[in-house]
């Protein structure tokens, strides 16, 4: 009898999954559900969590997908998606959920992409960074919105002009010469940024997160770093520069694996604009200070791109599935370009794992450094590269290896205790003490003309 009735109950289970998210605004009290729904319906694959609140007291909760949810495994990066951050920017919150409800319903079907990404990826998605500031835009509703109506958050602050300006003290005397990798924070930058900022930082320095995209509204096109160009203050802000950072073709790689993958992104004429590829550096659109996607390459091991994913920042629940249909390919197949460069174990000859280890790579003058357990993550493009590892105490250690484009090279490190020097100096301290002098000037304030990202 049971197992007559078996495939009548799986019929229904799947049933249930296919309806836990639909094609509907969700409120607060609906994105909560519809998370907590495929958590469900996916117990054993994933995991909710807080990373905070915000000034309204809502959480900004994370829904994870691992094959052991909760724990960093050595050598599985992490991933994430933000979106909403804008609360009036909608279409990336409603992406994020029905994204969650696919990757749990195929991972249950057995597709075999989707479990391979979910066994291979601790994959974070937040579909509201900015839950107060939405529900002052859903209040006008899609039809009657004003064009700016709820992108802040509570405290009237634009979320994405919040984060600690670690481009100016990279910028410093004018020139691209300080580092432009793990900046120390100013000294007061707990007090100067939002809870909903502040909350993502901490988030961000407790994950090794290795990339990431935050989802915005208003234009469709792929954005990367860096946003803010290095001379806005001295002139106009309609001015255009076009300001790369040293991983330019692999940022322009990964926002064309979007594009690409988009069901009309990469044609390039979206919105009354036209941007090759459906691609752009983001100071050569307009500049924009303080932003999210520059603080996470200047501070974090992170490569954040930004996307923007329709004209119509609030678009009528009609118009749903279709970009749904548009977006699951690109959602999907930018995850996985987490998986390419170099990766492996630093640790010393106990083979105990190093942390906090930099990784520097010749010719690309940004470097990222190893996790808590002495992993570390280095997205390449596919060439030949000149690798150190190097960790106070240790000798540093060098080698030559080769990047395929299919999947990461595994180059482990093991380094030799260093007995005869003295411990280095750290590298940031000079930095520190720059930062130091910069504080105390007059930061401009962000001047941009354009209300997407
Ligand atoms: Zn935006």
């Amino acid at each position: 009898m049971a197992r007559l009735l078996w495939p009548l109950v799986r019929v229904l289970l799947l049933l249930e999954v296919a309806a836990a998210v639909n094609f509907l605004h969700h409120r607060y009290e609906e994105m909560v559900q519809a998370l907590f729904s495929v958590q469900n319906e996916c117990p054993y694959i994933t995991r909710i969590y807080s990373v905070g609140r915000s000034v309204e007291g809502r959480h900004l909760y994370v829904l994870e997908f691992s094959d052991y949810p909760g724990i960093h495994e050595p050598l599985e990066p992490e991933f994430k998606y933000v979106g909403n951050m804008h609360g009036n920017e909608v279409l990336g919150r409603e992406l994020l959920l029905q994204l969650s409800e696919f990757l749990c319903e195929e991972y249950r079907r057995g597709n075999e992409r989707v479990t391979h990404l979910i066994h291979d990826t601790r994959i974070h998605i937040m579909p509201s960074m900015n839950p107060d500031g939405y529900e002052v835009a859903a209040k006008q509703g899609p039809d009657s919105i004003g064009y700016l109506t709820g992108r802040n958050n509570a405290n009237g602050v634009d979320l994405n002009r919040n984060f600690p300006d670690l481009n100016t003290f990279m910028y410093y005397n004018g020139e691209i010469s300080g580092p432009n990798h793990h900046i120390p924070l100013p000294d007061n930058w707990k007090s100067q940024v939002e809870p909903e900022t502040l909350a993502v930082i901490q988030w961000i320095s407790n994950y090794n997160f290795v990339l990431s995209a935050n989802l915005h509204g208003g234009a469709v096109v792929a954005n990367y770093p860096y946003d803010k160009s290095q001379d806005q203050r001295f002139r106009s802000h309609r001015r255009t520069v076009n300001t790369p950072t040293p991983d330019d073709k692999l940022f322009q790689k990964l926002a064309k694996t979007y594009s690409y993958a988009h069901g009309w992104m990469h044609r390039g004429w979206n919105c009354g604009d036209y941007f090759a590829d459906g691609i752009t550096n983001g100071a050569s659109w307009y500049s924009l200070s303080k932003g999210m996607q520059d603080f996470n390459y200047l501070y974090t091991n992170c490569f954040e791109i930004t996307l923007e994913l329709s004209c119509n920042k609030f678009p009528p629940e009609e118009d749903l599935e279709r970009q749904w249909m548009a977006n699951r390919e690109a959602l999907v197949a930018f995850i996985e370009e987490i998986h390419q460069g170099i990766k492996g174990m630093v640790s010393d000859e106990n083979n105990n794992g190093i942390a906090g280890a930099v990784i520097s790579v010749q010719g690309i003058s940004h470097d990222v450094t190893s996790g808590d357990m002495g992993d570390y993550f280095r997205l390449l493009l596919p060439g030949t590269y000149t690798v150190t590892a190097s960790a106070e105490g240790y000798q540093p250690q060098t080698v030559t290896t080769t990047v395929g484009p299919a999947a990461p090279s595994l180059v482990h490190f093991q380094l030799k205790q260093d007995v005869v020097r003295k411990l280095p100096e750290r590298k940031t301290s000079g930095t520190r003490t720059n930062n130091k002098a910069l504080q105390k000037k007059v930061v401009p304030r962000a001047t941009h003309r354009g209300t997407q990202r």
